[in-house]
């Protein structure tokens, strides 16, 4: 049984067809863009270049380009009507209550959006735990230290947590430490991924013993 599950929040906790995260990309790309002089696709290459050493743009930015003004980042890529085209999920809120088992989050963005989105969805009692990008000290998944700074929290060792996130490279680092994880799918696109897989989040329910 597990102790913890531990859940990544955009795209995993609501569906990637609110579009939500598609406009956190472009302002990311807009804001690199707008920071380097160069146009927002030159951005985005330079930063996929090194998507290996680096699991988050600001990371990228912070430790290539010089880049300090970590505020006027997740300003600008999180506006405060960001999530005005989220709807309420009782059905969600149902589904996660009814699971017998912890629940926080761990996101590679800042607290007030996940705040912001939990809110949005009517699910924020339900985590006991919201872990942050600024909290560990703006590194993000799928650094070793940033989950591991979660699970010490917690107070669980990697073994007896559960992990649920739509990024391949997040799950596997996770995976890494002993720990299991399930990558959400949602759209079928990491069809080569060879562990295990849901395409909903319901279907989380026949993982968890
Ligand atoms: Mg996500």
């Amino acid at each position: 049984m597990f102790k913890y599950l531990l859940f990544d929040l955009d795209n995993t906790l609501y569906s990637s067809r609110y579009g939500l995260e598609d406009n956190v990309r472009r302002r990311i790309r807009e804001f690199s863009s707008g920071f380097l002089g160069i146009s927002p696709d030159e951005a985005w290459r330079q930063r996929m270049a090194l998507a290996g050493k680096y699991g988050t743009n600001l990371e990228w930015l912070m430790g290539e380009k010089g880049f300090t003004g970590v505020e006027s980042y997740f300003a600008a890529v999180h506006p405060p009507n960001e999530a005005d085209s989220l709807p309420a999920d009782p059905e969600l809120r149902a589904f996660l209550a009814g699971l017998p088992v912890p629940k926080a989050i761990l996101t590679n963005s800042p607290g007030e959006h996940a705040e912001l989105i939990l809110s949005r969805l009517g699910i924020r009692d339900l985590f006991t735990h919201i872990f942050d990008i600024r909290q560990s000290g703006y590194k993000g998944k799928p650094r070793p230290e940033v989950f591991n700074r979660a699970l010490n929290i917690l107070g669980v060792k990697a073994r007896s947590v559960l992990f649920i996130d739509d990024n391949p490279s997040y799950v596997e680092g996770f995976i890494a430490l002993g720990g299991s994880g399930l990558l959400l799918d949602e759209n079928g696109a990491h069809g080569d991924y060879p562990g295990a897989r849901i395409r909903e989040l319901k279907e989380l329910a026949r993982h968890i013993p």
